[in-house]
């Protein structure tokens, strides 16, 4: 049997549907790493971390940040259920450089029994996979 050609893309969050594509090839955030899709893949169920997911059209590259959640891998479906997630050119870019910069100080000011180290990490790695997505502009593949 001929392996498919295109997978269907769907990346949704808890408030909305954000990508509904035909694509060529996706890469994840997967929990024990970064892992990579192609059309006829074998089924897999895997979690997400904090991270950067991009798939590709063409020679056309999209990408977004996600943050936690859970992807579905069909040999012509892929469908990830994320926590959070935002496309590259909804990232508020100042916003980022503030969580960051809060996460930095808690870090920073570690131990202190009012401050939840673990929060501070997450909310750090956070801000620097946003501030990275937003600096991607559509690249060539
Ligand atoms: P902040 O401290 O700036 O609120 P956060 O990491 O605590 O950031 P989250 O809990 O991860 O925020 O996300 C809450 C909502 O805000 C989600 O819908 C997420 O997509 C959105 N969001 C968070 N940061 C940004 C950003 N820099 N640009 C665009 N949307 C963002």
């Amino acid at each position: 049997m001929a392996l498919p050609t295109k997978l269907t893309l769907e990346i949704v969050t808890p408030d909305r549907a954000l990508v509904t594509e035909q694509v060529d090839e996706v890469e994840l955030p997967g929990s024990e790493g970064y892992f990579g899709v192609l059309p006829g893949h074998s089924p897999l169920l895997a979690s997400l971390q904090v991270g950067e997911l991009w798939y590709r059209i063409g020679n056309e590259k999209h990408y977004l940040s996600i943050a936690f959640g859970f992807v579905e891998v069909l040999p012509e479906h892929l469908t990830v259920l994320a926590r959070i997630a935002e496309k590259a050119q909804d990232i508020d870019v100042a916003r980022a450089e503030a969580a960051k910069k809060r996460a930095e100080e808690r870090i920073a000011a570690h131990p202190r029994p009012d401050i939840d180290f673990e929060r501070a990490r997450v909310a750090l790695m956070k801000s620097l996979i946003r501030l990275q997505v937003a600096s991607r502009a559509r690249t060539r593949a």
